[in-house]
């Protein structure tokens, strides 16, 4: 008898997931809620969830007769978590060879079925919500991903897309091979400001959320310590991206290493700083007061392999930049939000929930850091009124853990439950 329910039960949530449809009310008990915005976690809460939103968040109490009840009692529940930087089209790229083999060898169907395999991945460990930052050299994909997820065809996250991000020609690779031969390149190059605006109308026109565009490149450290680059577009061009994308609505994201390539961002407003490792006091200053983000990436900077003594030598002094910039911005109030650019190294490694571990090596608070990676990452996105936090009228996407990341941040590299949109997509806590 006990196995026959065993397999009803069995059955009955193999439909839902089959369906991709959320029962009407499920009711969700669990040890602790850490909400993405409170100072303290609230003990064994009770969450009401009514098909895709969640009604109701009390300390206690009982579930409506009826109701389905998905008890979570020694688990820490937290909101999905949410990543503003990811690749879902790259496999690991952090050698050249391994980035030109994925442009010239596999085709972009190929690389299709491997993004939507990497947003499952992504899923399975917490992530609900992510916005991919360009596809390098896999054009519009990225649009096709986020369709089959929102058609519920595939699992995997809500997303935002970048389309093929942007810089001059000849400023990004594939580059260094013959000049007989007709190759894809990593990004769109885009010159003059007629150029820019034509390039951020067609990316929009095909489905870009976000336009990105790479402000620098070939970063060096000066003698006296700062992390210098080549601005890549005029001030002109920079500018007419960043106003044609406004104009139409789109915010803009700036790949920006040196401190040179970040000020150039800044002059053309961009709304997100990404990776920024040689930020300065000024520059940060400028974000406050433009209320931009720096979205940061450690984990595809510590995943780099150092073989080389320059390499090495470059990343000992980046990380170190990186350490004392974390401190002198969170002192001023710039706003960190959680990327870990993801498909920067493979998807199949390790969890990009290892992000949150490398902000409180530098510095914040466990809670400090959910929040980079949930409520302020999901304000970066504009979604603050469904994401980010688990509170009456959200989305109904929560995850749990069963430790306490509090005390152990790592925690959030096991995620063992995961709901999105009401619906049940990862159960490893209810044996
Ligand atoms: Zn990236």
């Amino acid at each position: 008898m006990r196995r026959i329910l065993v397999l009803l039960a069995s059955f009955l949530l193999f439909s839902i997931l089959a369906a991709g449809q959320a029962p009407t009310r499920i009711a969700i008990r669990a040890a602790r809620l850490i909400d993405g915005k409170s100072e303290k976690p609230l003990e064994n809460p009770l969450i009401l969830i009514e098909k895709d939103r969640i009604v109701s968040v009390t300390a206690g109490g009982n579930a409506p007769p009826s109701v389905e009840v998905v008890d979570l009692l020694n688990a820490t529940v937290l909101p999905g978590f949410i990543d503003v930087h990811t690749h879902v089209l790259v496999q690991g790229d952090a050698s050249s060879e391994e980035y030109d083999a994925q442009l010239l060898k596999q085709s972009i169907p190929y690389r299709a079925i491997l993004a939507a395999r990497n947003a499952q991945i992504a899923l399975s460990h917490g992530f609900t919500a992510i916005r991919d930052l360009e596809t390098e050299g896999a054009m519009y994909a990225d649009v096709d991903v986020k369709k089959a997820i929102a058609n519920a065809e595939v699992p995997g996250p809500r997303m935002q897309v970048a389309t093929r991000a942007m810089s001059p020609t000849g400023m990004y690779p594939l580059l260094g091979y013959s000049w007989e031969l007709k190759l894809p390149t990593g990004v769109e190059y885009v010159d003059g400001v007629d150029g820019a605006r034509k390039a951020v109308r067609e990316q929009v026109m095909y489905g870009a959320d976000w336009i990105k565009y790479y402000s620098d490149r070939r970063e060096y450290f000066e003698a006296d310590g700062r992390l210098r680059s080549s601005v890549n577009f005029t001030d002109e061009e920079a500018k007419a991206i960043v106003e044609e994308a406004h104009r139409l609505g789109k915010k803009v994201a700036s790949h920006a290493i040196g401190s040179d390539g970040i000020a150039a961002a800044l002059r053309a407003g961009v709304d997100t700083i990404e990776h920024g490792d040689g930020l300065t006091d000024q520059l940060m200053d400028e974000m406050v007061r433009r209320n931009v983000y720096w979205v940061p990436t450690l984990t595809v900077d510590h995943s780099f392999p150092t073989g080389d003594a320059d390499t090495a030598e470059f990343f000992k002094k980046t990380f170190a930049l990186q350490k004392a910039n974390f401190a002198k911005a969170m002192q001023k109030g710039v706003k960190i939000a959680l990327g870990s650019d993801a498909g920067g190294f493979d998807w199949k490694k390790f969890s990009q929930a290892k992000e949150f571990e490398y902000y409180v090596q530098n510095g914040m608070t466990p809670m400090q850091a959910i929040r980079a990676g949930t409520s302020v990452a999901a304000e970066l996105l504009g979604w603050s009124g469904t994401a980010g936090t688990v509170e009456a009228g959200k989305w109904a996407d929560i995850v749990a853990v069963s430790g306490d990341p509090l005390q152990d941040i790592t925690e959030l590299q096991k995620v063992k439950f995961v709901m999105k949109a009401g619906v049940i997509f990862k159960d490893e806590l209810r044996k």
